[in-house]
């Protein structure tokens, strides 16, 4: 009730959230309160947790942040949702986002931006922008998120907050509505490490419905949080390093990295050549991708569609060219493009083979330390509506995560520090499912 009454109190000049379940709150808060009297409690008992509308929720709206969608109904729940609640979690409701989780300040959403807490003006970043801002407001002690190209360690970085993505096909994707299916991967949004490895024990496993979803036993994310540091290899990457970082987070990170050195850690410059082709890569990859998946999207089976079509063809261009947005459309337009007959080569192979290159140099860098350090985000939140008229200067907002989802390697932003009264975060990336050494050690700097 009382994450209830300060939603509707501070939503209305965040919106953070675009759906919220009151009713639906109460009864499972109910439910938990006679699980916890019967002694059969779990940590997430009663845990009050907000979703990222990408994921489906039986009889409550999944609208994906689109027109599209907007009186879309699922009738069943996503994976990650389905686990949180059957481990006692409460759902507050659904959280804003960029609209097909396309864009890096959540103001591509058919529902409005969402406004930073640290600075209304501000964007929380994108796109699980509603899921970060809820968590740093405390309109939720906890939310989902999903990751395709930075979109949870980016807002986390904005928000003040930890944002784990977890390496590709630790959580199932069953139920989360799809933009690169090769490349997105649901994790949580919290307050802490501590906090996150709780929900990865949660949602992380093996599903059968998601075939991509690794078949590996479970694990205890958080047996780890209180290994000590010592002996930890920390890469930097010369290329994160560069002139494109200011002087004032570059001043930042190194006194993150001499905490972590305090700690027992050392560190070493490390190389990712290929870094500066993975934009480019993923803007190839991510759209060829998303063209095919939102064909589904045709005004007969889902969502929107048209008035008063005279044809069949017509209801296809008419819901569609109604129902998406701008920052849609152009991602599948390139990705038409990308993948038609005769640009195939030139394009989509092309950017399969960076995107390899990609990988090795991660697969490299790890021979010789334990995880890589470096910024999540060149900046702090920027102004609502400052990046808005040029689509290529927010496609570089993800310049130091991309690379992560293209090598499908978990990664996380935990906050390093402040600059001008707004939070800035620095993210640790491991190599393939090192999550539970990545919450050790940002639970170790925290
Ligand atoms: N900002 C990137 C994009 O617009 C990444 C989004 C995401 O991770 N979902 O595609």
């Amino acid at each position: 009730q009382a994450y209830l009454d300060r939603i509707a109190q501070l939503n209305p000049a965040l919106n953070a959230y675009v759906t919220t379940t009151p009713e639906l709150a109460l009864s499972q808060a109910a439910a938990a309160d006679a699980q916890r009297a019967a002694g059969n409690a779990t940590p997430f008992t009663g845990i009050p947790v907000a979703h990222k509308d990408i994921f489906c929720t039986r009889d409550v709206l999944t609208a994906c942040g689109s027109r599209m969608l907007a009186n879309f109904t699922s009738p069943y729940d996503a994976c990650v949702v389905e686990r949180l609640q059957s481990a006692g979690a409460v759902m507050l409701g659904k959280t804003n986002m960029d609209e097909f989780a396309m864009g890096s300040s959540n103001e591509t959403s058919y529902f409005g931006a969402v406004h930073n807490p640290w600075d209304q003006d501000r964007v929380p970043g994108g796109s699980s922008g509603g899921s970060a801002a809820a968590v740093a407001a405390d309109l939720c002690a906890i939310a989902t998120g999903t990751d395709t190209g930075g979109s949870i360690r980016q807002p986390a970085s904005f928000c003040g907050i930890t944002g784990l993505k977890p390496t590709y096909g630790r959580v199932s994707r069953w139920g989360m509505i799809a933009f690169a299916s090769s490349l997105d991967q649901a994790g949580p949004l919290s307050k802490s490490a501590e906090d996150a490895a709780l929900m990865m024990n949660v949602i992380a496993g093996a599903d059968a419905r998601d075939s991509t979803c690794l078949d590996i036993p479970a694990e205890d994310f958080s047996a780890q949080l209180n290994q000590p540091l010592t002996g930890l290899r920390i890469g930097l990457p010369r290329e994160h390093f560069s002139d494109g970082l200011s002087s004032q987070v570059q001043e930042i990170l190194q006194l993150a990295i001499k905490t972590l050195e305090s700690l027992g850690a050392t560190v070493k410059t490390v190389e990712l050549p290929n870094n500066h082709l993975s934009v480019p890569a993923y803007y190839v990859i991510a759209p060829a991708e998303a063209s095919a998946n939102l064909s589904r999207f045709d005004g007969a089976r889902f969502g929107y569609r048209c008035e008063n079509p005279v044809n069949l063809e017509d209801m296809y261009k008419r819901s569609r060219g109604e129902g998406f947005g701008d920052e849609v459309k152009r991602r599948i337009m390139v990705g038409t493009y990308a993948l038609s007959a005769g640009y195939y080569d030139a394009y989509y192979k092309q950017a399969q083979k960076i995107r390899r290159l990609i990988k090795q140099d991660f697969d490299t860098a790890f021979k010789d330390v334990d995880l890589i350090l470096g910024p999540t985000s060149p900046h702090t939140a920027f102004k609502l509506g400052e990046k808005n008229s040029d689509p290529v200067t927010m496609y570089l907002e993800d310049i130091y995560t991309i690379a992560v989802n293209l090598a499908g390697l978990p990664g996380i932003s935990l906050p390093a520090g402040m600059l001008g009264g707004l939070p800035i975060g620095m993210q640790l990336v491991g190599p393939a499912l090192s999550e539970s050494r990545l919450l050790n050690v940002a639970h170790q700097f925290q």
